[in-house]
């Protein structure tokens, strides 16, 4: 009985960690890839310190885990067992909001789901699928509002970048 119990008690302590908007959102943006912290809050849109938060929160978790490359340390899922988990539980809301304007949205593949992104130059949240100004730098693609943001970023990349 007290195993049966302690089980319990170790699956509420996991979905604990889990149990954040933006956790949930690094789980998801860590499906298929690794990342490094720089890209991370490039993503999220949360201050270094928030965003260090919840990154200890999922490590002493164990949902992920840390990996050392020359001068950067990427994060990577422990298990993809927490996408597919993430996965089964946005089944359950795309039934209940079937037919409401959040349809679309929770029906999507996930792999095709994109986050908001950020214009390293003038700070402009901009959705990666709808911005047709970017430039690729050491094989990452960066969204801009406008030619005259690429440009900027264009002449001196290491100006803006975090990492
Ligand atoms: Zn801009």
């Amino acid at each position: 009985m007290k195993m049966y119990n302690k089980m319990f008690e170790l699956h509420a302590q996991l979905l604990r960690a889990m149990s954040h908007p933006k956790r949930l959102e690094i789980i998801h943006l860590l499906r298929g890839k690794n990342l490094c912290v720089g890209e991370i809050q490039q993503k999220l849109d949360l201050p270094q310190a928030n965003l260090s938060q919840h990154l200890m929160t999922l490590r002493e978790a164990g949902i992920v885990v840390t990996e050392r490359k020359g001068k950067n340390i990427f994060y990577k899922l422990s298990d993809k067992n927490f996408i597919e988990a993430s996965d089964a539980l946005r089944e359950v809301l795309a039934k209940r909001y079937k037919d409401t304007e959040l349809a679309s949205e929770l029906e999507k593949n996930m792999d095709e789901l994109v986050p908001l992104t950020h214009d390293l130059v003038c700070g402009k949240r901009l959705c990666p699928k709808s911005a047709n100004v970017t430039y690729k730098y050491n094989g990452k693609i960066y969204y801009f509002c406008s030619k005259a943001c690429k440009e900027k970023f264009v002449e001196k990349p290491s100006k803006f970048l975090i990492i």
